[in-house]
């Protein structure tokens, strides 16, 4: 079983208005340091992807939407406030936050990106590739 394949994964956000779960192939985990990214989740994001058609979503009762571009928006709770998804519009996959899985999540991380965005305070992993741009 390859290391990003997790099946019937249980992710929900802090006050568990949104819930869901992963019934698909997960990408490897991608830190973006990119000024929205930072200013929507107070720090870089971590995201995976999958297909939203492997994703069933059990409850979206306090999920909504924030159009953060012309190309793209984001997924929060109203209630608690967890950012946990980021959609290109028009794309078949689902970016979800990787802080929302639990142990074990069986993830990688296999890139930085946009990061003339990364803050100070933090180092990147010297063995983390990293882009200026997003790259797959
Ligand atoms: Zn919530
Ligand atoms: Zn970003």
């Amino acid at each position: 079983m390859p290391h990003n394949y997790t099946n019937n994964k249980l992710v929900q956000c802090l006050c568990g208005g949104i819930k869901l779960k992963t019934k698909g192939k997960l990408r490897p985990v991608i830190n973006c340091h990119c000024l929205q990214c930072m200013k929507t989740h107070g720090n870089y994001a971590s995201y995976t992807n999958i297909l939203e058609s492997e994703v069933q979503f059990l409850s979206t009762k306090t999920l909504k939407w924030f159009f953060s571009s012309k190309k793209a928006k984001r997924g929060f709770c109203s209630v608690c406030g967890a950012s946990i998804f980021f959609k290109h519009l028009g794309s078949k996959k689902i970016s979800i936050s990787a802080g929302m899985f639990k142990n074990p999540t069986n993830l990688k991380t296999q890139s930085n990106i946009y990061i003339k965005g990364k803050l100070d305070y933090y180092k990147l992993d010297s063995k983390i590739p990293k882009y200026s741009k997003y790259i797959k």
